[in-house]
Order: C-alpha cells, then structure tokens, then sequence
C-alpha cells in the first residue's frame, strides 16, 4: 500500500469531539490488516538503526501502533497515561491539549536511566502532548531519540514544539 492508500482510509469526521474540530478517525487503518502492517513497516523503518531501547505511546490510540512498532524494533513498550491509571509510583507533567487542559503520568520504573526513546502517537495536532510526555522522559532520565506519528496536522505547527529531537510522520495534513 502507498501512503496514498493509507490516506484515503482516514475518515474527516467534522464538529467531533466538538463544533470546529474536524477529527481524523484512523478506525479503518485499523480495520485493515494490509495497512497496519505497512503502517508499522513504514514508521518502524524509520528508527531501525537508531538503537530504540524503549517506544512509549501515549493513551490511548498511541498504544495501538505504539506496542506494533516496538515489536518491529524489539524494543519495550512503556504507556504513557492520565492520571490515576497507573500503579505505584508514577512521575506526572501537566500539558495543554487541542481541546483543553490534562496530565499525563509514566511509571518511572519503566524507563531505565539514559534509555533511548521514541515517542509515538496516532496524531501530532499542536504538540502539547508529545511535548509533555518528552518532559516526561526526562524526567526519568532517558534520552528522547525521536517522535513517531502516524498523522500530522501540519497547519498547527506542533513540531516546531518538539525542536530537539526529529519529528517523523507518515501522513500530513
Ligand atoms: P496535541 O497535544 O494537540 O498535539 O494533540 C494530540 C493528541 O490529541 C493525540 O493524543 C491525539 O490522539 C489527539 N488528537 C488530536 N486531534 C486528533 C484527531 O483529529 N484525531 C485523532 N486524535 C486526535
């Protein structure tokens, strides 16, 4: 499958969550076997020789292609996720959404010191999530290798947020 295929799977469905917003449904590149196996053959791709220990996706689409990725890469997979999910002791970041405010939470366990990580998530809209899970990452002293994401708003500019490390994405908006 092209990119182009992959594509023309995403659903535009307008005024979701709420009025103004034109949500991106990835349900049926999920559907699809073909695309999810080209999906996390193109993104997995990307990262094979930079030496992933650990890809973290954030709750909840992030698992999805997240733990596939991390198969590909055999590397863990660690859940980045809001609060009061997770057991035990957990290190929190407060970040700003597309719609409104939240807190993600990682187990800080999870990630050993100086891990080189990938972040992944379903959609890169202005950043605010992928910012604060980096925050995260450092927090527990691993290394941020790069960002994976299968969709990527272009016109909200979230990678000009995340200008430490680089920012890969298969479809763009
Ligand atoms: P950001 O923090 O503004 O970059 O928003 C990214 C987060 O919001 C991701 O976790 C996405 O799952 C979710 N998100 C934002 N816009 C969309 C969308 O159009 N479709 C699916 N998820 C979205």
């Amino acid at each position: 499958m092209k990119i182009e295929d992959l594509k023309g799977l995403v659903q535009d469905v307008p005024d979701f969550p709420q009025v103004g917003i034109v949500f991106k449904d990835i349900s049926p590149l999920l559907a699809s076997a073909k695309a999810r196996k080209t999906i996390t053959s193109l993104l997995a791709t990307k990262y094979k020789d930079k030496e992933i220990d650990v890809v973290v996706g954030m709750e909840s689409r992030g698992f999805l292609f997240g733990t596939l990725v991390a198969d590909a890469l055999d590397a863990s997979f660690v859940m980045v996720r809001k609060p009061g999910k997770l057991p035990g002791a957990v290190v929190q970041e407060q970040y700003d959404l597309e719609y409104g405010q939240d807190t993600l939470e990682i187990q800080q366990h999870m990630i050993p010191k100086d891990a080189r990580v990938l972040i992944h998530d379903d959609v890169l809209a202005t950043g605010g999530t992928a910012l604060a899970t980096s925050q995260l990452i450092e927090k527990c002293k691993g290394t941020v290798v790069g960002y994976s994401f299968l969709i990527e708003l272009d016109f909200l500019a979230g990678r000009k947020r995340l200008k430490h490390s680089p920012v890969h994405s298969l479809i763009h908006y």
